[in-house]
């Protein structure tokens, strides 16, 4: 059933649905477009629609060929929608629940597709801050690369800095995951380019692994894991491709490459991985969780008042200093601290077949779909400076939503 949007758009059919809105395929005065009409809610929202209608010049700005560009900004009665570039394929989540991991050379290729985006946003100002495999479309109709990989676009810039005041984050649970999450954003420090970077080689890693470095159990524990522990390596990974991933987890914001940088060393390697098979590893043993549970952290408005400054994950910590590899201003918990679920460094993956006791495969990523991620202790982290997290998980029918964000340059 064909719909207008604003004087100039027909919205004719679903693409798909997402946390902020449901996208149509649609028709505009120069041909075919995806249009991203928010949900109701937002949409009756006038503070939100005045701060749509104010970053609509920054929103428009970024015009990059691995960018999913948004073309306008339509405030029409009810309607508030972003008109983007239509891609004919699928996300990156879906290729990878459907391989479950990429051989070497095309998980590359689309990550340096990613790093080229990333470059183009950076260099004017705008920090992506929710990279991760659901906002990496492939153009199915692009030509094949390296490894048979499509071309990879980024999207889904700017839709979160619009929502994500504190006011309604308070009101709303916008859910993700802490998968990707850099850790001076769970330290509470503003998000600058090199938290791009970080979920960038999280997804890298991901592509190549089948699983995320720090990903599992709870969301507490996946924050945790971010601050405190080292990455092991992939069995059968080539050591120089090893050296760039472990070089964008740093957890020092200052030791990941730039986004060009990145771009250009992932192209350099791409003739070292020609025709390799993808890895063989395993899930690493992931402690067996108690039976499932359904926990629920209250709502910021019944939590304590917000904390200004770092975001402890440990209790009592204070940010006195930390080592070799963190964050300066991050404390690393003493052994007795970490009790129960650290181990100092993250979950060792196996060379596939090796024994597993106490395995949880697919737990994992099942357990990513169904824990909602409270997006106060991100936003109110990231974007107001400070602040307490809050998860609430078990909801097997919300759907997948995000909390992406584009921001002001930084300085
Ligand atoms: P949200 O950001 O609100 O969670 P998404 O951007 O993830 O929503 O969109 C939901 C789905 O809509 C995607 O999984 C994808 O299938 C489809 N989609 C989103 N943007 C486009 C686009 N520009 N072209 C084609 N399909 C798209």
């Amino acid at each position: 059933m064909a719909r207008k949007i604003g004087s100039r758009y027909t919205a004719h059919q679903i693409l798909g649905r997402g946390s902020a809105g449901t996208v149509w395929l649609g028709e505009g005065p120069d041909g075919p477009v995806a249009i991203k009409l928010l949900r109701e809610d937002l949409a009756s929202d006038q503070e939100l629609v005045g701060r749509f209608v104010q970053e609509r010049t920054a929103l428009l700005s970024l015009d990059h060929a691995r960018v999913v560009g948004v073309h306008d900004l339509v405030v029409d009665g009810n309607d508030l929608a972003l008109v983007m570039d239509l891609v004919r394929g699928t996300d990156l989540r879906t290729r990878l629940e459907r391989e479950r991991r990429l051989a070497p050379e095309a998980a590359v290729a689309i990550a340096a597709d990613v790093a080229d985006a990333l470059a183009a946003a950076h260099a004017a100002g705008i920090v992506h801050r929710d990279v991760k495999p659901e906002n990496i479309l492939l153009d199915m109709q692009g030509p094949i690369g390296p490894g048979g990989a499509h071309p990879a676009l980024l999207t889904d810039f700017g839709v979160a800095k619009l929502i994500d005041t504190p006011r309604r984050t308070r009101a709303t649970k916008i859910i993700g995951t802490p998968d990707y999450l850099a850790p001076e954003i769970i330290e509470g420090l503003p998000p600058r380019a090199a938290v791009d970077i970080y979920a960038l080689a999280t997804v890298l890693y991901e592509l190549l692994a089948g699983f995320t470095p720090f990903g599992g159990g709870h969301p507490g524990a996946i924050l945790r894991r971010h601050v405190t522990e080292t990455v092991v390596p992939l069995p059968g990974i080539p050591d120089e491709l090893w050296q760039l991933l472990i070089q964008c987890l740093a957890k020092a914001p200052a030791s990941r490459l730039r986004a060009s940088e990145l771009a250009a060393r992932l192209r350099e390697l791409q003739p070292l991985l020609a025709g390799m098979a993808p890895l063989d590893v395993d899930e690493p043993d992931t402690e067996p969780l108690p039976e499932e549970p359904e926990t629920t952290v209250p709502e910021p408005d019944d939590t304590p008042a917000p904390r200004r400054g770092a975001v402890s994950l440990v209790p009592g910590s204070a940010s006195t200093d930390s080592n070799r590899d963190t964050h300066t201003s991050m404390r690393v918990p003493a052994p007795d601290e970490l009790a129960g679920g650290a181990r100092g460094t993250a979950r060792a993956p196996r060379a596939s077949g090796a024994p597993r006791p106490g395995s949880a495969r697919n737990r994992h990523s099942a357990r990513r779909r169904r824990i909602t991620f409270g997006v106060a202790g991100v936003v109110l982290a990231a974007a107001v400076g400070g602040g307490i997290w809050a998860v609430s998980s078990g909801d097997d029918q919300a759907p997948p939503q995000d909390s992406n964000n584009s921001a002001p340059p930084t300085p």
